[in-house]
Order: C-alpha cells, then structure tokens, then sequence
C-alpha cells in the first residue's frame, strides 16, 4: 500500500490532482497519537469540548470560500458545495447545543432493592474511525466525527479519494484549532488505506456502498469492535390515484434528479397508480425536460455532471438493461460527454419491471423508472420488494391517507406528502437502515451522539450485604440481591 493516486476532474475528465496514499505504519503512527491526545480531551468538561467545537465551527464558516472551491472542482457542481460549510458548522453548532442534555447521565435506585442506588457512567471509545464516500464529501466525512468529538472521542477521517481536494482547507480550519489538531486528523488514501484504519480503531462509522459495507463490517466484526454502517438505497415513492398530480411531480423530479440523483435517498422507483398513470407520465417528462444541465457555467441551472466517471457507465448500463428487456425511454438517457465530464439529462423510463437492474439495484443517477400498481396493497408489496430499505416516500389524496401506507412501507424514514425528507429531521428523530441499506443504529437524533459511549453503571449497595446463608435455594434477585 501506500503512493500517489490520480484524481479525475469530474468536468474535464483530467487526472489535474493527486494524493498520497498514507501506508500502513503511517496509519497506525497517526492512530497512536490521536490515542495519546484523546485521554486529556475525554477527561476535560464537557463545554471545554463544546468551546472547541464551536470555534472549529466559525474557521470553517471562516475559510467558506477555499472549502467551497475545492468542494465545487471535487463535484463539479456549485451550489451544493457552497452550502456544505454552512451545514457542517451549523451541525457542529447544533449538536453543541443538545449535547449537555443528552449527556446527562441517568441515576436513582434499584426496583429490586431501594438499598441499592446507581449512577450510569458514560464512557467515550477513545478513536473513531471514518471511511466516507464521494458524493458529498464534507458532509458525510464530517457527519458522524462531529458527535463523536463532542463525546470525547478522537477522530481519524479516510474520505473518497474521488472527491479528495476539500481535504487541505479542512485541514487549514483544523489547524487554527489547536485542542482539535491534537485528536482530529483527514488522512488521504484509498480503499487498502480504509481497510488498514479499520485495524487500528475502537469504533467505526462506514458510509459507503453495500458491497464496501459488507467487507468493511466484517473487518471490524474481526476486530470486535462496533461498525455503524450507512449504505446505499433503493427508494421508492408510492403515487396514489387522488395525488395531486402536480405536487407528486414537483416532489419527485427533485427527490430523483437533486445532486444528479447521486444521493444516498434518491428516489430511484416510482409506482404510481394505473388511473393516473399515463397523466402522471406526461407531465413527469413535460417537467424533465424543462431541467438544464449546468454547462458551461457551474454556477447557473439544474443539473450538474456525474462526479464519479465509472457511475455513468453503472447508469447507462441500467437503462440499457431495461430497454433490452422491453422498457421504454421517455426523456434523457443518454450520457453526453461535455467538455470531457459525463452529463445525463433527467430520464424517465416506463414499462419498468422487477426483472430490470433499474428496479433493483442502486442506479445513482437521475433516472426515474415508472411502473404502475392496481391497488394500494400492491403498491406496498412493490414497494417493499427489494433488499434495500434507507427510506421511501407517499403521496395520496390526503396526508392522512399517506401516512397509514407509510407505516406498511420497510424503510428507516418514510416522507409524505413529499419526497426526500430526512435532512428536515438530522437532530430531530431516530432512524435505522432496513435490510442492507444500513447496520448498526441511528446516526440522526439523541442516540447519534450516545452511540460513541460506553455506558458503564457504578451500583451502591447502602445497607448491609446480604450474607450467603440467608440466601433461599430457589435464588429470586429481586428479593436476595
Ligand atoms: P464505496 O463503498 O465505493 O466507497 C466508500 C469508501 O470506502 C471510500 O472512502 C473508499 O475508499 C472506501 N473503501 C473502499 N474499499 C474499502 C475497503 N475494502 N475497506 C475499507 N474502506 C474501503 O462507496 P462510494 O462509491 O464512495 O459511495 C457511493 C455509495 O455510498 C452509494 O452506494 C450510496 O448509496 C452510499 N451512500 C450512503 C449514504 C447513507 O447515509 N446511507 C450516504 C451517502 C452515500
């Protein structure tokens, strides 16, 4: 392992960056002196560490425009890199805000016994390990690190290394931070760098694809320690007969087509009842269509290009599957190389089935295959078959009525009325992964922070111990302990 990796542009197609693979023992150096630091930030106050991560918050608020550039060539796209600063410092703010709640540890007395009382401990996992994928980079390197540090862990981050150039200014704001510098650390590298950090972690936090998933929790399943898996999605969106139809097209096209469709909980399915089928299929195309792609100018229209060059040839295979197997192309599906990035224009298929990869497996572009359903029970059963399950998304003739197809629906967060929901709720409520779409817990609400906590309890016993002999043979712990 370890030596220079070639990083594609993805507007120009040229390899114009590069990094360093860190190697093995480089790993396992900057593991040890992340340990070393992370006693001293662990035993500190808890708002000595919230002074900290607040002032990491305004430097990154602070260098917005170097990240935002580095992000924008990293993606191609413009405005999605220029809100990502404002939403990692406003999580980083955020969960300042909620930790001292959350951290208050629970105490009171045995139901057993009232002799004996309790007080839970809260321990952190002294490092975290981050491996994060390509499709929005800061965000998700940054996203489960922030309550990690704030519980007291220390953090070492492996992000893509497709999407590799936001690294230095994140580095930059780390470093004016310097009780942060001690037990946060962005290393560059690769899949084999992902797979050794995994060797030197007490805790990892995986956001990537399934197959990646797979392997990477059962290193850690080797190491014995937690994996939190985040993976890839499938989403599908249930339209009933009385939607309106014009919400349930403004919904989907942007649930579908945001970010290139390169969103974990994209809706890649659309069912839609067969009595507004073909109105539904009209004005979906007539919608796609009015979409420009963002080209030449990154900083105008809607749709940027492909960050990834080998996810548009995963998509074309997708639409070329379909049409060989009776599909038929609306709008789009082309891929279009324009100044040497690969560009799709938003694409509609119908006549979908579940035989088709398009209805299957994770496409990650902005395609939306529509198949249509009989009735609601049918539109659940589509729905739900599939071994996925991030999220999912109703829309019916009332919120009533999407709701209680909803809670049939197996996903970890159900939008309705509406698609694409879960970034309204990051700090609000729980929520887990179904099937392969995720492992291990919410990474959303209270229990995002607690994860990162070994929970330890001290128990006191203020009477007298019970002695052995006065102990009945038919042992009942409520009574004898
Ligand atoms: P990927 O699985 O190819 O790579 C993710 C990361 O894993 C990268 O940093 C990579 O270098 C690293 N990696 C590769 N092989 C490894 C190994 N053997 N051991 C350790 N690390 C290894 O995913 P990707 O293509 O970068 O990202 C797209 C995928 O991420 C999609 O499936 C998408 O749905 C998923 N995703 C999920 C969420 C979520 O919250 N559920 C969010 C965003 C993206």
């Amino acid at each position: 392992m370890s030596g220079t990796i070639q990083v594609q542009n993805p507007r120009t197609g040229e390899a114009d960056y590069q990094i360093t693979a860190l190697s093995d023992a480089e790993i396992e150096m900057e593991c040890r002196k992340l340990r070393g630091a992370q006693s001293e930030w662990s035993a500190a106050p808890l708002v000595h560490r919230i002074d900290v991560m607040k002032r990491w918050a305004d430097e990154i608020t602070k260098n917005k425009e170097a990240l935002t550039k580095a992000l924008a060539v990293d993606t191609g796209r413009w405005r999605l890199a220029a809100e990502a600063p404002d939403n990692v410092a406003g999580a980083i703010r955020g969960w300042c805000e909620m930790a001292p709640e959350i951290l208050q540890p629970d105490q009171g007395r045995s139901s057993f016994n009232p002799e004996i009382q309790f007080r839970q401990q809260y321990v952190a996992y002294p490092l975290l390990g981050v491996i994060s994928p390509w499709n929005m980079p800061f965000l998700l390197s940054a996203i489960d690190a922030v309550p990690a540090l704030i519980a007291g862990c220390a953090a070492i981050i492996k992000p893509s290394e497709v999407t590799p150039r936001f690294i230095e200014p994140v580095r930059e704001t780390i470093a004016k931070v310097p009780e942060l510098d001690a037990v946060l650390s962005y290393v560059t590298g690769d899949g084999e760098t992902g797979a050794a950090l995994i060797d030197h972690v007490d805790f990892l936090c995986f956001t990537g694809s399934v197959p990646t998933g797979r392997k990477v929790g059962m290193a850690a399943a080797d190491q014995f320690i937690p994996a939190f898996l985040e993976l890839g999605g499938k989403d599908p969106v249930i339209v009933t007969r009385d939607a309106d139809i014009d919400r349930a097209v403004t919904a989907i096209i942007r649930g579908a087509v945001w970010a290139t469709g390169q969103l974990c909980f994209s809706i890649e399915r659309v069912y839609v009842d067969e009595a507004i089928h073909d109105v539904f299929v009209d004005r979906l195309v007539e919608k796609a269509e009015e979409l420009e792609l963002s080209y030449p100018d990154m900083r105008t229209k809607d749709i940027g290009p492909f960050i990834f060059g080998k996810q548009a040839a995963i998509v074309a295979g997708h639409i070329e599957d379909a049409l060989a197997k009776g599909a038929t192309l609306r709008t789009g599906g082309e891929v279009l190389t324009l100044g040497g990035g690969k560009w799709m224009r938003p694409t509609v298929l119908t006549g979908v089935t579940h035989d088709m990869k398009v209805m299957v497996d994770e496409t990650f572009g902005p395609v939306m295959p529509v198949m249509s359903f009989s009735d609601v029970d049918d539109a659940v059963r589509l729905a739900n078959d599939t071994r996925f399950g991030l999220s999912a998304a109703v829309i019916a003739g009332t919120r009533e009525e999407a709701e209680v197809i909803g809670t049939q629906l197996n996903a970890g967060a159900v939008s309705v009325m509406d698609t694409t929901l879960t970034n309204a709720i990051l700090r609000d409520a729980e929520k887990t992964a179904f099937n392969c779409s995720g492992l291990g817990g919410s990474r959303i609400g209270k229990t995002a922070l607690l994860r990162f906590m070994r929970k330890k309890v001290i128990v006191t016993n203020n009477a007298d111990p019970t002695d052995i002999k006065d102990l009945a043979e038919d042992v009942v712990p409520s009574r004898s302990f």
